[in-house]
C-alpha cells in the first residue's frame, strides 16, 4: 500500500510503500477513494499547536510517534474485516468517523469517543487517510453517506461535524434570541448553515474580512458586523436589541472571546471552537452573577456525525467548494493551506 507520511516534524510528507495490513479482531480494512485535507494537519505536520502565552501543545505529548500518516477525513470501500468484526458492509462505500478512542472505556462504549482520555484517533495516533488503504478499529465507526457527493461527504467528518457539535451545544435556542458566529471562514459558514438547518434565523456574523462577511450573508446570516470597527460590541447589541443569548467563537483569540463575553446576556452561552491560541482574564463574580456558560467544543460524537450526514442528505446543509487533487499532491496542498491560498476544501483522490 501507498501512503504519504510525516518522517520529520515540519518537513514535507514523504511517499512510503508497505504491505497492506491484515485486519485483526474487530478491525475493518477500507480501500480509500478520498481524504479531505484539513487545516489542522498543517499544525500537526509542524508537530505542535500554539496554546497562547507562548505555550505549545506538542503532538508527541498527544501520543504521536513518527513516521505518521495524517489525514482524518477518509472515505472508501470496505474490502475485508477481522474475525471478530460484525455488521461489516463488504463492497460498500463508507465515510469513516476518525475521532476514535481506546474503544474500551465508558465514553467510547457510549459513542463519545472524542471524550476518551486515551485517544487513538485516525490520522493522529493511528495511521490516517493520506493513503490508499486504511484500518478502522470497529465497524461502528463506518457511516453510510450514500446519496451525497462522496468527496463532500469526506469533509463532513471534521469541519461539518465540528460545526454541528458546536451549534448543538446552544440548543434549545429560543427563536427570538440572537446568536453570534464569530469568524466566518469555512467552519463559520458551516455553523451558519447548521443554525439555519436547525430552524434558527437570528444569526449575526462577525469577521475582519468584508469578503467573508458577504459569504456569511449568502450562507444565511441575517446581520453582519465588521470586526475591525471600534464599536463592534455596541453594534452587536444594537442588532440584537440588547445582550445576546449565545456566541460561537470559531477564532479563539483574546479579542474574539472578550467580544463574546462582553455581549452575552444572563444565562448566555459562549461555545469555544477556534484554536487561534488566545487567553482571557475571567471575572468569576461576573460569570456567576450573569450565570454564564463557557464551553469548549472539540470535534463531535459518532451520533452527531450520523446527524450531519442526515442533514446533508435532506439538502439542509449545502456543499462547500471542493477541489479534487491526486494524493501525490498532498504535501503541496498543506503548504498552500498554510499560506491561506485555498478556498473551500481540497480532497485527495486515490
Ligand atoms: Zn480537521
Ligand atoms: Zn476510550
Amino acid at each position: 500500500m501507498l501512503s504519504y507520511d510525516v518522517i520529520e516534524w515540519g518537513k514535507p510528507l514523504e511517499k512510503a510503500e508497505r504491505d497492506i495490513p491484515k485486519p485483526k479482531g474487530t478491525e475493518v480494512l477500507l480501500r480509500l477513494k478520498y481524504c479531505g485535507v484539513c487545516h489542522s494537519d498543517v499544525h500537526i505536520r509542524e508537530g505542535y499547536f500554539e496554546l497562547g502565552g507562548g505555550k505549545r501543545l506538542l503532538m508527541t505529548e498527544r501520543g504521536m510517534t513518527l513516521p505518521a500518516t495524517l489525514g482524518h477525513e477518509p472515505y472508501g470501500t470496505v474490502i475485508t474485516a477481522g474475525p471478530d468484526a460484525a455488521d461489516v458492509p463488504i463492497g460498500e462505500d463508507r465515510l469513516v468517523y476518525p475521532w476514535t478512542g481506546c474503544g474500551a472505556c465508558a465514553r467510547c462504549r457510549e459513542g463519545l469517543d472524542n471524550f476518551c482520555m486515551a485517544p487513538a484517533m485516525i490520522g493522529i495516533q493511528r495511521p490516517g487517510g493520506y493513503a490508499d488503504h486504511l484500518l478502522v478499529p470497529h465497524s461502528r465507526y463506518l457511516i453510510d453517506a450514500s446519496g451525497i457527493d462522496p468527496a463532500w461527504a469526506a469533509t463532513l467528518s471534521c469541519s461539518g461535524l465540528s460545526a454541528y457539535a458546536a451549534v448543538s451545544k446552544l440548543n434549545p435556542i429560543p427563536r427570538e434570541e440572537w446568536v453570534a458566529v464569530i469568524g466566518a471562514g469555512g467552519l463559520g459558514l458551516s455553523a451558519i448553515g447548521m443554525l439555519r438547518a436547525l430552524g434558527h434565523e437570528r444569526i449575526v456574523a462577525v469577521d475582519i474580512d468584508l469578503g467573508k462577511l458577504k459569504a456569511a450573508a449568502a450562507a444565511g446570516a441575517t446581520a453582519t458586523v465588521y470586526g475591525r470597527d471600534s464599536g463592534c460590541e455596541s453594534q452587536l447589541k444594537q442588532i440584537a436589541g440588547g445582550f445576546i443569548y449565545g456566541a460561537i467563537d470559531l477564532v479563539g483569540s483574546t479579542d474574539t472571546a472578550k467580544l463574546a463575553l462582553g455581549t452575552l446576556r444572563k444565562g448566555g452561552k459562549l461555545i469555544l471552537v477556534g484554536l487561534y491560541g488566545g487567553e482571557v482574564p475571567l471575572s468569576l463574580v461576573t460569570t456567576i452573577q450573569r450565570a454564564l456558560t463557557i464551553q469548549g467544543s472539540h470535534l463531535g460524537t459518532v451520533a452527531e456525525l450520523h446527524a450531519v450526514v442526515a442533514l446533508a442528505r435532506r439538502g439542509q446543509i449545502q456543499p462547500i467548494p471542493i477541489e479534487k487533487r491526486s494524493l501525490s499532491e498532498v504535501s503541496r496542498t498543506l503548504d498552500e493551506l498554510k499560506q491561506g491560498a485555498i478556498i473551500g476544501r481540497v480532497v485527495m483522490e486515490m
